[in-house]
């Protein structure tokens, strides 16, 4: 048994056994042989050659006549390498040797031949190297495969990825993680990725519990591996003995049971010991999340992630497949549903998307969608229309200057002129109301407040702006921090911008869901907090337990604190 740490997402505990997928250009996995393995270890990396002959045999029988002359002589170079005898029998001995797996055999024969190509320095010669490190990929590619891993095209989870399974992975997109939630696994480990990466946010709305930035994970662990993860601590326990399996199981029957008397809260009002009203709304990522809305008695969607729409697809969904969806989600829901204009970008590409050099600062939401109105304008006249059937709010990302907000504005009035010719029923007054996630935006609330019907706060994206750390960089997680004197500052300009327009402020950042944050913020004023579902009991828990009238003199003292022990400690105080 050993443990590994790194940042934990989501509450829970999950126990089962892991799957390690293994893609291409990421870490080999090496272990020691157990006794009495080695013949068949050597006999595997031989049926490996022989299965990477096959397949590229196969490939260069089946060109098609338009390909360019030179592949068919470019797949007999990389044929005739595999056939060369020292190809297998250097990795073989070396299996021999130190008694290890066949893929780190060939990651070290791989090293060897590098070196001797680069000390060759004959260019002609060197460039032959990348051929002999291609066919040693195709031979891993296929021992890999073999063990449990992904198409070589490095998509998606295996097909056969079973519920119940804990996914070890180098890293999984935001795509990845609504396909865990359809297979039922129990849990994830990734050796990439930060705790409020989309991939993180979607992990906890589902409540899978998941390790992120554990550097090394598809290194040290093996498929089939007993795993608890514990999403609270980011602690994973591998191969547990049987009392520390018992423990496990009693923490988990213990927060079970919490959850359970969370569930009296259900029905009971979001009020402070002064009887100050707060209104909790839930974010939600896929359609059928919204029944979650009325399951947890929220006042509402505060949060509609529509761009998920978007992924795990091929072209993109049109006007009336929109519509539907939105109506769908206005019908779960049963209550006001804030439908987030897409936030595609970043993080969260659809297929066949480009990469950005820098995706957090790139043509990301707002910004993409005023580039490229042939996409936006059929989601805006698909929400428009679902307006019509229940109240829906339109909310745009990212907005960092006026002049997106004036050419949304001239958008929304084009398609309200074509819906009125085109006989669709609508409502006009559908409130639009912005995301301030950008520091320009939140340092000039009140410029934005005067144009907009509501504003909703976007934390993720506002640290990670704020303190210039990329969300996804687990290297830098440890910067990430919600009491940072600026962050809270941006905070109360926000909220206090919201409050001078009249208009209504919500949160709906990652910040709102968690309750050590909740006494900060109702201090600060706000009294609309959107989140997981599964936080939202939490939540209104704490806040039943506040006096928001005690609370405003003592946040106004942290925005003051130079001291960010001081401040933590206060903060602590706050929450006793
Ligand atoms: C945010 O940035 O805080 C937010 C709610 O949006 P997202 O996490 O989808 O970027
Ligand atoms: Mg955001």
């Amino acid at each position: 048994m050993f443990t590994l740490h790194a940042s934990g997402v989501g509450g829970g505990i999950a126990i089962g056994r892991a799957r390690v997928l293994h893609r291409p250009g990421q870490e080999i996995p090496e272990y020691a042989l157990e006794p009495g393995r080695v013949d068949s270890e050597v006999a595997r990396l031989r049926e490996a050659f022989a299965r990477a002959r096959a397949a590229l045999e196969k490939i260069r029988g089946e060109l098609p006549d338009d390909v360019p002359e030179e592949v068919a002589p470019f797949l007999g170079i990389q044929l005739m390498i595999l056939e060369d005898r020292a190809m297998l029998e250097n990795p073989a001995e070396i299996i021999r040797e130190r008694r290890i797996n066949a893929e780190a055999a060939l990651d070290r024969h791989a090293a060897n031949l590098d070196k001797f190509f680069r000390e060759m320095r004959d260019p002609y010669l060197s460039g032959k190297s990348a051929d002999v490190a291609q066919v040693i990929q195709r031979v891993q590619g296929e021992l890999l495969e073999e063990a449990g891993a992904p198409a070589a095209d490095g998509a998606g989870l295996p097909g056969d990825a079973a519920a119940g399974e804990i996914i070890v992975a180098d890293d999984l997109t935001p795509a990845d993680a609504v396909e865990l939630k359809r297979r039922r696994i129990s849990a994830f480990i990734t050796n990439l990725g930060g705790p409020i990466s989309h991939t993180a946010i979607l992990a906890r709305g589902m409540r899978i519990p998941a390790i992120v930035g554990m550097r090394g994970a598809t290194r040290w662990l093996r498929s089939g591996d007993l795993l608890v993860i514990d999403g609270r601590r980011g602690v994973a326990l591998v191969n547990p003995d049987a009392p520390a399996l018992a423990a496990y199981e009693r923490r988990r029957e213990k927060i079970l049971r919490r959850a359970q008397e969370l569930d009296s809260l259900r029905d009971a009002e979001a009020v402070t010991l002064d009887g100050e009203e707060v209104s909790l709304l839930v974010n939600i990522e896929l359609p059928e999340e919204a029944a979650e809305c009325a399951a947890q008695n929220a006042r509402g969607v505060g949060l509609y992630r529509t761009e998920f729409l978007f992924m795990n697809r091929e072209g993109m969904p049109g006007e009336d497949e929109q519509f539907e969806i939105y109506a769908d989600v206005l019908a779960r829901a049963r209550r006001p549903v804030t439908i987030r204009t897409l936030d595609l970008g970043g993080d969260k590409r659809a297929r066949g998307g480009h990469a950005a050099a820098s995706p957090a600062l790139g043509r990301r939401a707002i910004r993409l969608s005023l580039h490229d109105v042939g996409m936006f304008k059929p989601q805006l006249r698909a929400i428009y229309r679902a307006s019509a059937l229940g109240p829906a709010r339109i909310m745009a990302p990212m907005v960092t200057n006026m002049e997106e907000l004036n050419q949304l504005f001239a958008l929304l009035a084009e398609v309200r002129l074509e819906l009125g010719r085109d006989g669709c029923d609508f409502n006009p007054h559908t409130p639009v109301g912005g995301m301030i996630e950008v520091p320009a935006a939140a340092v000039a609330a009140d410029l934005f407040a005067h144009k907009l019907d509501f504003l909703s706060i976007g934390t993720n994206d506002l640290i990670q702006y704020t303190l210039a750390i990329d969300r996804v960089d687990d290297e830098v997680n440890y910067l990430y921090d919600p009491l940072h004197p600026s962050v809270l500052r941006l905070i109360k300009n926000t909220i206090d911008a919201g409050k001078n327009a009249g208009i209504p402020v919500s949160m709906c950042g990652e910040m709102a869901g968690d309750s050590a944050y909740t006494r900060i913020l109702l201090g600060m004023g706000l009294r609309e907090f959107s989140m997981d579902p599964a936080s939202l009991l939490e939540v209104k828990r704490q806040i039943r337990l506040s006096d928001a009238a005690k609370l405003g003199r003592p946040v106004a003292e942290m925005l003051r604190t130079p001291d960010p022990e001081r401040l933590r400690q206060m903060a602590a105080d706050l929450n006793r």
